[in-house]
């Protein structure tokens, strides 16, 4: 039998996400595929919050669109717990251009480009604990 692997990860519904008021359903989401909320919060980011969160692509041509994009408006930052939670949350989100996203994801569903895409997940155990703590540094 595989071991059971209990990940945490981070989750954002963006700035667009927002001002859909998505967040419901995005959680319920989350929610229908067993994973569990372990951490909540709104936060209107400053520049250097959403530079720092997003520094693995600070040279990339798209970085200082994407912090335009990040810090225009509110976002919720979510933790979530379950078994495999990491691919969980970068399934039900989709591939991060919505054109090329499976159907019924949030980006194929919802989002308008291969920025405005509704919603951020972890890319890894790495990644992951990284971006947990850099919102939810309490958090255990
Ligand atoms: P993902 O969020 O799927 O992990 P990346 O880590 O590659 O994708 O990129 C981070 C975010 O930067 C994306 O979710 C998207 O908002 C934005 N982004 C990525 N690639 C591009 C691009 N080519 N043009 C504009 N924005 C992009
Ligand atoms: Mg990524």
């Amino acid at each position: 039998m595989t071991p059971i692997r209990i990940e945490t990860t981070l989750s954002i519904v963006k700035p667009d996400g927002f001002k859909k008021r998505l967040i419901g359903k995005i959680i319920q989401k989350y929610e229908e595929s067993g994973l569990t909320l372990a951490a909540i919060q709104r936060f209107d980011l400053t520049r250097a919050k959403a530079e720092g969160f997003y520094s693995v692509h600070k040279e990339r041509p798209f970085f200082p669109s994407l912090i335009e994009f990040m810090t225009s408006g509110p976002v919720v930052v979510m933790a979530w717990r379950g078994e495999g939670a990491i691919d969980k949350v970068r399934e039900i989100n989709g591939a991060t251009d919505p054109k090329k996203a499976a159907p019924g994801t949030i980006r194929a569903l919802w989002g308008e480009s291969i920025q405005n895409n509704i919603v951020h997940g972890s890319d890894g155990s790495g990644t992951s604990k990284f971006e947990v703590s850099y919102f939810f540094p309490d958090l255990r």
